[in-house]
């Protein structure tokens, strides 16, 4: 092997790291109209059209950037990760891209199509143990056991992009609305996971000085939504999310309250009928998350109508269609946990149709 300078290594690596997948950038602005709201346009900012089809992939490639810079990762430092998520598999191919093991502590009962997307991108996995709250722990004691880096997202993601360079998901959005009627939205609205998209954002907004306003939507058991509203900074409810990616069960270092100006908490069945009407009339396949934006976007488009505001309004595609099949995407899953999605579609469609609310 040829000796390397580990700062010509680390050059090199972050030369590797920013290139993957450039060329799928930026990521598609879909358009979708609402007939029964002419004035307001949607945007859907495609987020599942990076690599590992994901918007964590901007999150960890920002990480691992970071990650080289500052020395945590050098050419033999094998990777940890604490999740069976998004975040591994990026992680896993980007440590690939960068020559490094990769090994993700899983929750004990994760599906077998996770794992085997994390597999094909190189990495590897050990099941954790009981709860699923202890595998940070886990991932942590074997990251030091090994001399390894913890690829810590709530922690990190936040700092990381903000530092990474390149364009953001928010330079993107209002560089591509540029040429649109309407430039500069009402709203962006997203989701929180890290909190690092709507920080990213938030600070976007903030240092270009845009009159444009941050909503967060909150699924169900999460602590950001109580957290936003009473001012609580470690607000914790100790129940999981059950839409993928988004809200938690205690509030995270990278959520930033003070960038945001509305939070709307949304009902897992209205995520679930958001997500499969976004299929039914515009043929767009996306994740749960995507629904939980879609119905806070609709809140807002709703408003805007009443108040007889024209604009545009922006959110995001968390990610595809393709990890949630068998589970939030058929319909025997949703009744197996008590949800039923029916209402929420019904009111969404006549919505989109009409302008109008079932009760207004
Ligand atoms: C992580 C994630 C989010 C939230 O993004 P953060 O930047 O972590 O707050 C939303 N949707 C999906 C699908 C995600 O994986």
């Amino acid at each position: 092997m040829t000796e390397r300078h580990p700062n010509a290594w680390a050059a090199e690596a972050i030369r590797r790291v920013r290139e993957d997948g450039s060329h799928l950038l930026p990521t598609p602005l879909r358009a979708l109209s609402l007939p029964g709201v002419p004035g307001v346009d949607i945007y859907l900012k495609d987020e599942s059209a990076h690599p590992t089809g994901s918007m964590k992939y901007r999150l960890v490639r920002a990480m691992f950037c970071e990650a080289v810079a500052s020395g945590a990762l050098t050419a033999d430092t094998p990777v940890i990760a604490a999740t069976s998520g998004a975040v591994a598999v990026a992680g896993a191919r980007f440590a690939r891209l960068l020559g490094l093991e990769f090994t993700t502590v899983v929750p004990a009962k994760t599906a077998p199509e996770v794992l085997a997307a994390i597999a094909a991108e190189g990495g590897r996995w050990q099941r954790g143990e009981q709860p699923p709250a202890a595998a940070q722990t886990e991932a942590r004691a074997l990251a030091e056991r090994l001399g390894g880096h913890f690829l810590d997202h709530f922690t990190d993601a936040e700092r990381a992009v903000a530092g990474c360079g390149g364009p953001t998901v928010a330079d993107e959005i209002f560089d591509r609305l540029g040429g649109e009627p309407h430039p500069v939205p009402e709203w962006i609205v997203t989701g929180a996971g890290t909190g690092a998209t709507s920080a990213v954002i938030g600070r976007h907004l903030r240092r270009d000085g845009h009159p444009t306003r941050l909503a967060v939507v909150d699924p169900e058991n999460s602590a950001y939504f109580p957290a936003w509203a009473s001012g609580c900074a470690d607000y914790a409810t100790g129940m999981p999310s059950r839409i993928p990616g988004i809200g938690r069960p205690r509030t995270e270092p990278g959520f930033r309250p003070a960038l945001i100006d509305l939070m709307i908490p949304v009902p897992d069945a209205a995520s679930l009928a958001a997500v499969r009407w976004l299929r039914t009339a515009a043929g767009i396949e996306a994740g749960p998350s995507t629904g939980t934006n879609l119905w806070g976007t609709c809140h807002l488009v709703a408003r805007m109508r009443e108040a007889g505001i024209r604009g545009s309004v922006v959110t995001l595609v968390g990610d595809g269609a393709g990890p949630y099949r068998s589970t939030h995407l058929d319909p025997a899953w949703a009744r197996e946990r008590g949800l039923d999605p029916t209402p929420y579609e019904a009111a969404i469609e006549r919505f989109a149709r009409t302008g109008h609310w079932a009760d207004g």
